[in-house]
């Protein structure tokens, strides 16, 4: 469920029409709604209770400050994979006994800034990097509280480039190894085990693949803690998948994750982390654009919109797909066209969509994109020299510019012409 609804003929984002924004930030933008971010961070809050748990946004979905802030207030941890984002967790007024690090290349330099600043948890992906941010730590006289994420070779029948937790994926270390490695990391002296790491997918549309690893967690947690390990805490990762297209199947509801969690994994004690990114920010978000043109191609119309490949590469990257709708409601029993839905980048690649029925639509007509609040605006490039794309954040009847689109004069100032040119 959302707060993106059609009101008096026109769709709202909670009580701010769309065209309202539109007419004052211009299009495309991208539109977020508080109502819809909070209520999906207490599903999950819920869920997990009454286990002791905490519930860490997955930044890269979404990192705007304001959203970050938003969720930072009902209490949500961050789950980080770079030192910008750990940056902006903090910036946020998140502090770092709430933030875990996850990242199969952190840097040393990225190490060193968690560790001044706090930190929960380095979510260790590797023998290499635990020896380096074993001396790292060291170095600066402080213990690194660490998980190590391990790969527990299930298929999480997902799309290929999300897919996470297979054998041949860079993520983690083959779970066969975690003992040995937990064995060693033991031996160093700038490391403290705190738990175990998982972390499977991205948009996962069935309980079974999350269930298959989680059992071996508790298998491994089990074999840990008889080699003399201290687990207290279980980091589950995110991938809780969101129903993209309103006549598809609908994923499991974070209750019914919570509630299997519960029982593979509620009697060992532990602190329960999950890092959730899609399902909260995911549906909490569209993004508004103009058409420019209608264009009569060969036996079919293109729908050429203001919004392109670089503001959202979902459709381009993983062939994913968007419901599409009219800001303007359609009129009941309207009858349908079939369109191409296109950008204008110089891409073929740069279509969101074809043979894609719609409500009748000419130039200058709003349409929005529908789940487009999670992997939108983080993606958007500046490809075509095409303004990075504004984002808005309504709450009840107000919204305000939480990203201003930038103007040329900005874009060009970026770049420095040396003095032998
Ligand atoms: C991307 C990612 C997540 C969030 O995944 P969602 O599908 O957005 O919930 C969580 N944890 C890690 C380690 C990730 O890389």
């Amino acid at each position: 469920m959302d707060h993106f609804i059609y009101r008096g003929g026109a769709l709202h984002a909670e009580d701010v029409p769309l065209t309202e924004i539109a007419a004052q930030v211009g299009t495309p933008f991208y539109c977020y709604s508080t109502a819809t971010l909070e209520r999906h961070f207490r599903l999950f809050e819920e869920a997990l209770s009454p286990l002791p748990h905490l519930v860490c946004y997955s930044v890269k979905s979404n990192s705007n400050l304001a959203i970050l802030k938003t969720l930072a207030a009902l209490g949500a941890g961050m789950d980080v994979v770079s030192g910008g984002e750990y940056r902006r967790a903090r910036a946020a007024g998140v502090p770092g006994e709430r933030i875990v690090f996850s990242g199969v290349g952190k840097t040393r330099e990225e190490m060193c800034l968690a560790l001044e600043g706090g930190i929960r948890q380095f979510n260790v992906e590797s023998v290499p990097e635990m020896q380096a941010l074993s001396q790292v730590a060291q170095a600066m006289g402080v213990v690194a509280p660490m998980t190590l994420r391990v790969n527990p070779d299930v298929d999480a029948r997902t799309h290929e480039k999300i897919a996470t937790g297979r054998r041949e994926d860079k993520f983690g270390v083959p779970i066969e190894r975690a003992r040995e490695i937990y064995a060693e990391a033991a031996r160093l002296p700038g490391l403290r085990v705190v738990g175990v790491d998982v972390h499977i997918g991205s948009q996962l549309t069935e309980l079974a693949p999350f269930e298959a690893a989680f059992s071996k967690v508790a298998e491994l947690t089990r074999a840990l803690r008889a080699d003399g390990h201290t687990i207290e805490r279980l980091d589950l990762g995110g991938g809780l998948g969101i129903p993209y297209a309103a006549s598809n199947e609908v994923p499991p509801l974070p209750t019914e994750y919570g509630t299997m969690i519960k029982r593979v994994l509620g009697d060992l004690g532990c602190e329960i982390e999950i890092e959730p990114g899609r399902l909260i920010s995911g549906n909490a978000g569209v993004l508004v654009a103009s058409v420019i043109y209608v264009k009569e191609g060969e036996g079919r119309k293109f729908l050429i919109l203001d919004a392109a490949m670089n503001d959202l590469v979902r459709p381009a990257m993983y062939n994913a797909w968007h419901d599409i709708v009219p800001i303007a409601e359609p009129a009941p029993g309207a009858v349908r066209d079939v369109f191409d839905v296109v950008g204008p980048v110089c891409e073929t690649g740069d279509t969101f969509a074809r043979g894609r029925p719609l409500a009748p639509l000419a130039e200058g007509d709003l349409v929005a994109f529908r789940s487009a609040g999670a992997y939108g605006a983080v993606m958007a490039s500046e490809y075509n020299t095409r303004p990075l794309v504004p984002e808005v954040l309504v709450k009840g009847d107000h919204f305000a510019v939480i990203r201003a689109r930038p103007t040329f004069d900005e874009i060009l100032a970026r770049d420095t012409i040396p003095p032998w040119v």
